[in-house]
């Protein structure tokens, strides 16, 4: 029988799962681990959350290194700066990173749930370890954490949430407002206040109560894996071959002793031994747990390993195969498309719009129209520009202000007139302002059309009238 092509289907009766066949969930408390996984996830958490914390901390060109400024719309990342104008430009940043993910994936599986992600990152890495300090082993709290105990960790879990949404706030309000912020009473900036309840509240209900649950029901990427898996994807496995039959070891079982230790370390409560679930985030926690069992017994370590389902048949893996080399194509071109966009993109916007009312006045013996030109710096520093309009001989230009500075990311409006004498108009003509930043010296010409129309002259009341007939 060929093997299947997506992930296998359990049948409810011998599934073990956080969700149980009535929809309902069983409460999980996995054992603690130890292995040489579980050390090397522990200084990848710590390097994250380091990283994490330390980003709106690092100044790149007077802006922290990441910087989604909300409130004016603009966004900094590493010294490059967007604004709104700029927001194709995140679609293919964005589009790149999916594809990165698609491609890691169809590789190395769900690696990411398992090592990087923020929900593995802040469970494993704050909230598990203050369960465990508090609430003791397995065994202990599985008994129930007693009523004091209880207090203390939850008032941890609170304050552990207000530290993670203090810091996930600094990357849109910037370090210095949020640390001004809360030197002054909520009332003072109400909506921000808001905001920091809300998302403490959701960092609390999350990693407190709702955690595997998020992995299972809710994260879009976790339901994708079915269409993102193959049978050469990296996963975390259980040998059947070798493991199989189970049982007390003696001459006819394999190597799985039928312990279980593998089923608790489990953060989302399946028993990997059932095949490739959906339920599973790599977390490798039972690869750790395996092996100290193989070792104990004197096994050779790895029957629950990372591998394909290839090679946990016994056969080769295939790395390059049609889907990785198509994911890794889009991954390429999705990058040097987001690469060279960033590279031309320009410093500044500069727009030449005609005022509104009509598209000309005639006056005096002049034809006159008025334009003002929209200049947006969108650099992360100041900027000087210098303006000057070039149009047909004869013709007279008005603008108050040639020379400009604008502060980063911000925007101005410079009124430009130009006006001709009747006798010099000669039908509609361009208008070009050329727009130079003094700076980076890049500049921009755009184009605008003059109007007008010269009025035919009014009958002279001492001209001869035609006699009539
Ligand atoms: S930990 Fe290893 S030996 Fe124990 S039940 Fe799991 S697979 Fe079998
Ligand atoms: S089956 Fe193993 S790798 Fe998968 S979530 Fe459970 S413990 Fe982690």
């Amino acid at each position: 029988m060929s093997s299947p092509k997506h992930l296998p289907v359990i049948d409810g009766h011998v599934a073990e799962s956080s969700l149980q066949t009535d929809g309902s969930r069983k409460r999980i408390i996995p054992a603690d681990v130890t292995g040489r996984f579980m050390r090397w996830r522990r200084v990848v958490f710590v390097l994250l959350i380091g990283i994490w914390i330390a980003l709106p901390w690092i100044p790149v060109r007077g802006r922290p290194a990441v910087f989604l400024d909300v409130e004016t719309r603009s966004f900094f990342l590493f010294g490059l700066s967007f604004n709104a104008q700029d927001t194709w430009l995140l679609f293919f940043l964005l589009a790149g990173f999916f594809f990165a993910l698609v491609f890691a994936t169809a590789l190395l599986g769900r690696a990411w749930c398992g090592w990087a992600c923020p929900q593995t990152v802040f469970l494993e890495g704050i909230f598990r370890p203050i369960e465990r300090l508090v609430g003791g082993t397995r065994e202990q709290r599985m008994k129930g954490i007693p009523g004091a105990k209880r207090v203390v960790l939850h008032v941890l879990y609170v304050l552990s949430a207000m530290l993670v949404a203090h810091i996930f706030v600094s990357y849109f309000v910037s370090l210095p407002r949020l640390f001004s912020m809360m030197r002054h009473a909520p009332t003072e900036h109400p909506e921000a206040f808001a905001w920091m309840i809300a998302i403490t509240g959701i960092f609390y209900g999350n990693f407190a109560w709702f955690r595997e649950q998020f992995c299972v029901v809710m994260c879009p990427y976790g339901r994708m894996q079915s269409m993102l898996l193959d049978d050469s994807s990296l996963i975390v496995g259980y040998d059947e071959k070798r493991g199989e039959p189970r049982g007390k070891k003696g001459s006819t079982t394999g190597d799985c002793v039928d312990c279980k230790r593998c089923v608790v370390v489990c953060p989302t409560g399946i028993d990997i031994r059932n095949g490739l679930q959906l339920d599973c985030v790599a977390c490798t926690a039972c690869i750790d747990a395996c092996d100290e069992i193989m070792v104990k017994l004197d096994r050779p370590k790895g029957l629950i390993r990372y591998d394909s389902q290839e090679g946990l048949r016994g056969h080769k893996t295939r790395w390059v195969r049609p889907r990785t080399i198509a994911y890794a194509i889009f991954f390429v071109a999705g990058g040097v498309v987001a690469f060279f966009a960033a590279r031309t993109r320009e410093p500044f916007e500069a727009n030449v719009l005609r005022l509104p009312g009509a598209p000309y006045t005639h006056q005096e013996g002049a034809i006159r129209n008025s334009f003002e030109v929209h200049l947006v710096n969108k650099e992360s520093h100041a900027e000087h520009y210098t303006l000057s309009v070039d149009v047909d001989p004869g013709y007279q230009t008005v603008m108050p202000m040639k020379t400009i500075e604008l502060q980063a990311q911000s925007a101005q409006r410079i009124p430009v007139f130009v006006s001709v004498p009747d006798a010099d108009f000669h039908g509609e003509t361009a208008v070009k302002v050329h727009i130079l930043a003094e700076g980076s010296k890049a500049h921009r010409d755009t184009t605008v059309r003059f109007l007008g129309a010269v009025s035919p002259p009014a009958p002279s009341a001492s001209a001869p009238t035609a006699p009539a007939p």
